[in-house]
């Protein structure tokens, strides 16, 4: 019998779980070990920020779902790996030795890299749920007494469709109370175009972002790095296409959001250099393994996936949900095969598909694969963007409650667009 175990169990852990133990049977035992007891949907965090969500809206208990499934679960931090001895230990103090390993541990906020940066200086964040509940304190004081926003991604940064999404989600609420011309808003970001999106950009996303800026009232400044954050003001150095320095900016904001770069946690970063980038990031091969211990997988932010293109200011690839859906198709098959005594042959798509919400309107964006040149791009606005990620939101929550090993990313993709080109995901 081998025991499979799961550290995560978010978009890329929980899956994972269900799929593995789905795949294995009951001959064989799985073990998610995740730092909360609760499931929170990421992509809802913008709306949490805003007051559109609230926890119960986006959140379940992990281990009764687990628990139907045959599945062990562990509340618990992981704060080593052993890679040698196949063994991890817990924050308090357990030791659990593995057959094989899924790392699926997403990201550590690196605010720190940044003087004044995040929820412990003088922005908001809306990566985790709590900060993105943070958020919201802040901004119901905010909206009593209105004035400048600055919103954006830090140099570094990967993620850059949640800070877009966000400065529209803020642009459609303050509209909606009627005070959006008391509130300047000011994009900032280290993509060298509006639209680049860590991805070089996707068919006319420069174009159709930038026009959806300009529709907003969004004022825009790109290659920038943020060289400090103060309470109230934003001090960023804007760069030209060779990396020069062009102008220095001091920006007043009355609320903040910024986001950061990641890098690895710190139980994944400690195992040092054969099992991660300088960054903390997790080393795979094509088959999602880590290239010297082979029975260990890297799945979702996790993974170091290099940059598309240089750019001026240091921007990451994002790792986002269809990605992520592939990558663990691609670890559970390979584990099987690796059980079975047979070659390891599943490869992730890598593919790329996303709703951006936008509040009343929104984009979506497919890049396949998601590494340019590509096969397909394709980019479109409305307002059915909107309504179909209200959608997929409690579609994904509720069939991750129920344990489902559908490819969630991969049959809504379809549905929604009857898009017929994509290979299977998870
Ligand atoms: C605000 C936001 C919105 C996003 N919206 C979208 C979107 O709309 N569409 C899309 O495709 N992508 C989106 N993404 C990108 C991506 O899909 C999400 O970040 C996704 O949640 C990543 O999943 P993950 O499982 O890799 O990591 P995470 O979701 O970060 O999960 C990691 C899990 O591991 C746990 N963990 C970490 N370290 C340990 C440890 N040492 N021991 C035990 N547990 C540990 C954490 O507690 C967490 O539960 C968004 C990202 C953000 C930040």
């Amino acid at each position: 019998m081998a025991h499979v175990v799961i550290i995560g169990a978010s978009t890329g852990g929980l899956p994972a779980a269900y799929d593995i133990q789905a795949k294995l049977g009951s001959k064989h035992e799985v073990t998610v070990i995740n730092t909360s007891p609760t499931y929170s949907f990421i992509p809802s965090n913008p709306w949490i920020a805003v007051g559109w969500r609230n926890r119960s809206q986006v959140t379940f208990e992990i281990e009764p779902c687990l628990k139907n499934k045959g599945i062990n679960f562990i509340a618990a931090t992981v704060t080593s790996i052993e890679p040698n001895e196949n063994r991890l230990t817990l924050n308090d103090n357990r030791s659990i030795d593995y057959d094989y390993l899924i790392i699926a541990t997403g990201p550590k906020l690196a605010f720190d890299e940044v003087d004044g940066l995040g929820p412990d200086g003088h922005t908001q964040s809306i990566c985790t749920l709590g900060h993105a509940e943070a958020a919201y304190e802040q901004w119901q004081d905010f909206i009593q007494s209105p004035g400048p926003i600055v919103v954006g991604a830090a140099q570094g940064a990967s993620c850059f469709g949640p800070a877009y999404e966000f400065a529209m989600i803020m642009d459609t609420a303050l509209r909606r109370k009627r005070i959006r011309d008391q509130v300047p808003i000011t994009f900032v970001t280290s993509e060298p175009y509006i639209g680049h999106l860590g991805l070089g950009g996707v068919g006319d996303s420069k174009g159709l972002l930038e026009s959806e800026m300009r529709q907003r009232h969004i004022s825009f400044i790109t290659n920038a790095k943020i060289t400090k954050a103060e309470a109230g003001k934003m001090h960023i150095v804007e760069h030209n296409r060779k990396g020069e320095e062009t102008e220095h900016h001091e920006l007043p904001f009355a609320y903040s959001m910024i986001l950061p770069a990641f890098k690895g946690v710190d139980a994944v970063n400690a195992v040092g250099e054969d099992l991660v980038n300088p960054r903390g990031f997790i080393k795979v091969d094509q088959y999602q393994r880590n290239p010297k211990w082979q029975n260990i997988y890297g799945v979702g932010v996790c993974i170091a996936i290099p940059p598309v293109e240089t750019t001026p200011i240091p921007t990451g690839t994002p790792k986002t949900g269809y990605m992520i859906e592939s990558m663990v198709t691609a670890s559970v098959n390979n584990i099987w095969h690796d059980l079975n005594g047979s070659e390891p042959e599943a490869v992730a798509t890598w593919n790329a598909f996303c709703l951006a919400d936008m509040g009343d309107v929104g984009a979506a964006f497919i890049a396949l694969p998601q590494i340019p040149p590509r096969n397909v791009t394709w980019a479109r606005r409305g307002r059915w963007v909107h309504w179909a990620k209200v959608l997929f939101e409690k579609y994904f929550i509720r069939n991750m409650k129920k344990g489902t090993t559908e490819p969630l990313y991969q049959k809504y993709a379809l549905r929604l667009m009857g898009i017929d080109r994509l290979k299977p995901g998870r």
